[in-house]
Order: C-alpha cells, then structure tokens, then sequence
C-alpha cells in the first residue's frame, strides 16, 4: 500500500515510517526538518539509512530520497500548492499525518506557530486528502485535550471544551476540522490522542531527554511545581504498534473517530525521574520551580477504545521502557548530534 508519512522524521513518524516498510509498504516520508528539530532529524534519517548529505533533498517524488521502500522529501506543509504537487504524484491510499509543532511549552512561547502549523497545516493536509482521494487519514491529536477539569481516566466520549494551552487548542480545532471533512466530504479520519510518549530516539525537548541530559552532566534537574504532576508515560514501540494496527483497520468512508493511546499507569514526574536516577546510578540536585499556568495537573488514558478496536494497548512497563531508553542513550546517542 503507497502511504504518505507527513513529520516523517520526528521522534513518532521516523519509528513509524520504518515499520510500515518492515511491513512491506511504499512509504512517502515528508518534513520541513523545521529548525527546532533539525540535527534531530536528520540523525533519524540516517539512521533510516538515508543518505543526506545532499541538501536539496528531492524535488519531486520522483527525485526523493530513497532507502528500499522509504522515500523521504523535504515539504513544508504550509506549502499547499507543493503538498498538492506532490499527493497528485505519489497517489498514496491512506495518509499519516504527525507534523506539528508538538510542544506545549513551544506554544507559550510562538503560539502563531504552532497555529500555523497544527491548524492551517493540518487544513492543507486534509484538502489534499480530500482533492486526491486518499481513502484514510490517521492524525495526531494529544491527551493534553483533555485539560484539567475531567475525570479520569480520560475516555473519549468526555467533553473537552477546557484546553489549558494554545498546543491544546490546536490539537481541538484539527479533531473538530477532521469531523467537518468526514461529514461533508465522506473523507474518513482516524485521530488519535496519544499520552507523554518516551523512549530512545525521543525528543529533546520533552520531559525524559531534559531529565537524563541534566542528571548525566552534573546539572540541577528543574521540576516544575515539584514534580508532582502526574504523566500517563507511554513507550514509543507501543505507540507505533498502536498506530499501524489503527492504519490497517477497516472503516468506511464519512467515518470520524478518535483513539487514546496511553499506558494507563501514570506516575508523578518526580517519580519518573527517580526511575531514571535509579537506572543511571546518578543521583542529581533537584530544584522546585512554580508550576506553569499551560501545564495540566494529570493525564491518565483509559485506552479501552483502542483494545476494543484493534486488539491491542501499550502495555511496557515502565521501568523495561526506562531501561531501553537510557541504553540507547548511553551508547548510540554519543554517535549522533540530537541537538
Ligand atoms: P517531533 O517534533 O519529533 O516530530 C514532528 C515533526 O514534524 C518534526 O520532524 C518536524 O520537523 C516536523 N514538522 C514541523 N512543522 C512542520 C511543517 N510545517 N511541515 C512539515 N513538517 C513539519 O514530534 P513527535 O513527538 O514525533 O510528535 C508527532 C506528533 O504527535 C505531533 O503531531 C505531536 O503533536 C503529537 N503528539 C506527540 C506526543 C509525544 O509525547 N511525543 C504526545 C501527543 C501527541
């Protein structure tokens, strides 16, 4: 099956567009390589077994790079009239889409970027889709929709009306814009709200890699409101096993749904950090600083739905997934420039 991949170097898409090879599909992978994650991903390119040393990277499908059945091109989606281009070239059958702006702390900080690229982006992708009839769209949405107000656990059918921060709201706006498309264009769209996602090749600015990056050379950990916020961590194997079984499901056209993909187990941060201090055998200064008026309190995934659908829920412990990420941290990531 032809797939396009959008953020196909990102910590979530470059594991993903991997194993739709594995599984024997022809993977259109597309990203800006935007500057915030550059170095990032272009380590994730090669580890893909891309070449990237030319810096044009494609211009046209045809002119893509290419590793056995991955091909990536680099493409602004807020380029429409070039996404366009492209979709009418490559023709794929179902369409991954992960570009964002994906952090919450980001939006604070540029929140017209985060628009720009989580709305007006996310609008490009859904008309090509649209334009060029590609049977199944699956999106990332986040947990952080689910704000601060609701019980939990978090189950789709709460009312999320509440988000704390502009990322939230973003991620809001592309499930109701999803809907809109489905019912008016029978396109079918399959989101999903995927919770504090952790692992090797994980991203820089998130939680772990901050937390691990301090403690291994000598500096203080910083915890927001003392770190006792809780996050329903979640392995990045469980999350790309999550997301190719949603890809392969069945649906009919018209059809909107969205998906938890979480743990379930949520622990408090500072719990999270004392894992990791246990794994590295380090024990670092930590320093308490107020809580951040953007950052929910708690998430916790009740991920039924996804069960229930596919057969399947993240289930790595956490300690087995801490593991594997500091490993890959202590020996391969010496070999690459992350930032
Ligand atoms: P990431 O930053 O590693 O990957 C996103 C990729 O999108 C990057 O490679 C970036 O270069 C690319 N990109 C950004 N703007 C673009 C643009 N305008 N055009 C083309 N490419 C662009 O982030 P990730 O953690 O892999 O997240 C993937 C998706 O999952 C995002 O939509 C994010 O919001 C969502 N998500 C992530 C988590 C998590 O814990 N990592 C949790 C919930 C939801």
């Amino acid at each position: 099956m032809r797939i396009l991949l959008t953020g196909s170097a990102g910590f979530i898409g470059s594991a993903l567009a991997s194993r739709l090879a594995d599984d024997g599909h022809d993977v259109l992978g597309v990203d800006s390589l935007r500057e915030h994650s550059a170095s990032c991903g272009l380590a994730r390119l090669r580890r893909d077994g891309f070449d990237t040393s030319s810096e044009s990277f494609g211009l046209d499908v045809e002119r893509s790079l290419r590793f056995g059945s991955l091909r990536f091109l680099k493409c602004d989606i807020s380029d429409a009239g070039r996404l366009l281009d492209i979709v009418l070239d490559f023709r794929p059958e179902k369409a991954v889409h992960l570009a964002a702006c994906p952090g919450v702390r980001d939006s604070y900080d540029d929140p017209a970027g985060s628009f720009s690229t989580n709305v007006a982006g996310f609008f490009n992708v859904l008309e090509v889709c649209r334009r060029c009839d590609v049977r199944h769209l699956l999106y990332a949405s986040s947990s952080s929709v689910y704000g601060d107000d609701l019980p939990t656990p978090f189950r789709e059918t709460d009312n999320c009306t509440s988000p704390r921060s502009v990322y939230a709201a973003t991620k809001l706006c592309d499930e109701a814009l999803a809907s809109a498309f489905c019912h008016s264009y029978g396109l079918r769209a399959t989101g999903v709200r995927m919770f504090s996602v952790y692992g090797p090749w994980g991203r820089p600015d998130m939680a772990p890699m901050i937390f691990v990056d301090a403690l291994t050379h000598g500096m203080p950990v910083e915890l927001f409101g003392g770190g006792l916020q809780t996050r329903d961590f979640t392995y990045i194997g469980d999350v790309v096993e999550s997301l190719a079984r949603l890809l392969m499901l069945p649906g009919s056209p018209g059809e909107a749904e969205t998906y938890n993909i979480g743990s379930g187990c949520p622990v408090p941060v500072v719990e999270f950090l004392s894992l990791l201090e246990q794994r590295l055998g380090i024990r670092g200064l930590h320093v308490s600083s107020e809580p951040k008026p953007y950052e929910t309190r708690r998430t916790f995934s009740d991920s039924g739905k996804l069960f229930g659908a596919v057969g399947y829920r993240p289930s790595t412990p956490l300690v087995k997934g801490i593991d594997a990420f500091v490993e890959w941290y202590i020996n391969k990531r010496t070999c690459v420039r992350l930032r």
